[in-house]
């Protein structure tokens, strides 16, 4: 049994997963590519544990330079 629930939906039950999440820092927008997830297996819903969030909290905090740059379109949904 997992110790983590879903913030969306309460479910307990996940499988390991990785996304790319986009984290805005100081108004600046930042990619992290490949973060291990906890992906709810009813809403699909991406769970980031402490130790996941600290790791990228300490990475983007650190001296390491991006893997690369990208541009990207905005779009204006209203
Ligand atoms: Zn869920």
């Amino acid at each position: 049994m997992s110790e983590y629930i879903c913030d969306n939906c309460g479910n307990a039950e996940f499988i390991d997963e990785t996304i790319n999440k986009v984290f805005n820092i100081k108004n600046k927008l930042i990619l992290v590519e490949n973060i291990s997830v906890l992906l709810c297996t009813h809403c699909q819903e991406p769970i980031l544990t402490m130790d996941t969030t600290e790791r990228i909290r300490l990475l983007l905090n650190s001296d390491i330079k991006p893997i690369k740059h990208i541009a990207t379109e905005v779009y204006e949904f209203a």
